[in-house]
């Protein structure tokens, strides 16, 4: 089943007649959009959508090489690289200097869930590094890109929160407050800046196949976790699918929506 969208390019059906990415053409059109994570995954296949649907994407990651390669199969100065620590102040300015004159979006992307110790054994270290990536530098991203959307009087900002940002998760203790935290931004940050034309929501995955590892207790084959969701939908998402609801949130598509968490997870939530 494929969905024709307003100036869409309908693609191929695909033989399981399954839905496809329905790339609009021009939706992100003279948009200034920045997206973090850019370099794999969920924030990767936003950055290419956006790009497609004719915006221009800074395109952050810390990992510089891979963000390289990636915005090397676009056209020059459609996907700006700019190999960036969301935790390090210097390197946001210099993200901010590379999007210009307007910022129409952000979209936080870029995360980290590598350790899935019980609270018991959880460090410092691992505590301020899982915080500082997936939450401070979500805060200070936002907080960066707010004076130039105050002064256009519009903007549209899409954090990637998680279901572990919504209840108790198996995945770890420092990941599920991060992503808790995560919402929080985004309520408030949405109640403070929407009256000033500036919407701000979330996205929460459930289980994406990326490079990000999943919790030993949840991967597991036959985990009782997972079965609920594996009967729901046939696997795991795709990036692309991430990016779809991602992009409607940023898009004008989503003009009416401030404030939400919008889970993305084939019904996970559900049970
Ligand atoms: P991924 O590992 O493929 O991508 C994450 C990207 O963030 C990587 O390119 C990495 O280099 C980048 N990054 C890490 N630390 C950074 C830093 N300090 N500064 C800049 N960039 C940094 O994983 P993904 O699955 O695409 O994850 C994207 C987001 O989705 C994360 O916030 C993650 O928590 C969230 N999420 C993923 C899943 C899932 O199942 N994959 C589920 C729920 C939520």
């Amino acid at each position: 089943l494929v969905l024709k969208v307003n100036g869409g390019v309908m693609p191929e059906e695909t033989e399981s007649g399954a839905w496809t990415e329905q790339v609009t053409a021009g939706r992100f059109s003279g948009r200034t959009i920045i997206v973090t994570g850019a370099a794999s995954g969920i924030g990767r296949a936003t950055a290419s959508r956006i790009a497609r649907e004719g915006g221009t994407v800074v395109a952050v990651d810390i990992s510089a090489d891979k963000l390289q390669e990636f915005a090397g199969t676009f056209p020059e100065g459609q996907v700006v690289p700019v190999a960036a620590d969301v935790t390090k102040q210097d390197d946001l300015d210099r993200v901010i200097a590379a999007a210009g004159d307007r910022i129409d979006g952000l979209a936080n992307v870029a995360g980290v869930n590598d350790d899935f110790s019980p609270l018991h054994e959880t460090s410092d270290q691992i505590w301020d590094r899982v915080i500082g990536i997936n939450l401070t530098g979500v805060f200070k991203l936002t907080r960066a890109v707010l004076p130039k959307m105050l002064e256009a009087g519009r903007g549209s900002v899409v954090n990637v929160a998680s279901e572990a940002g919504i209840r108790g998760n198996a995945s770890g203790n420092a990941y599920t407050v991060s992503k808790h935290g995560v919402v929080g931004l985004t309520r408030s940050a949405a109640f403070m800046y929407g009256p000033k034309g500036i919407r701000v929501n979330a996205v929460a995955p459930g289980g994406v196949a990326t490079g990000i590892p999943f919790p030993p207790n949840v991967s597991e084959a036959g985990s009782a976790r997972l079965a609920p969701f594996q009967q729901m939908i046939p696997g795991l998402a795709t990036a692309e699918q991430l990016a779809a609801s991602i992009t409607f949130l940023l898009s004008e598509d989503g003009t009416n929506i401030n404030g939400v968490v919008l889970p993305s997870d084939g019904g996970w939530s559900v049970q």
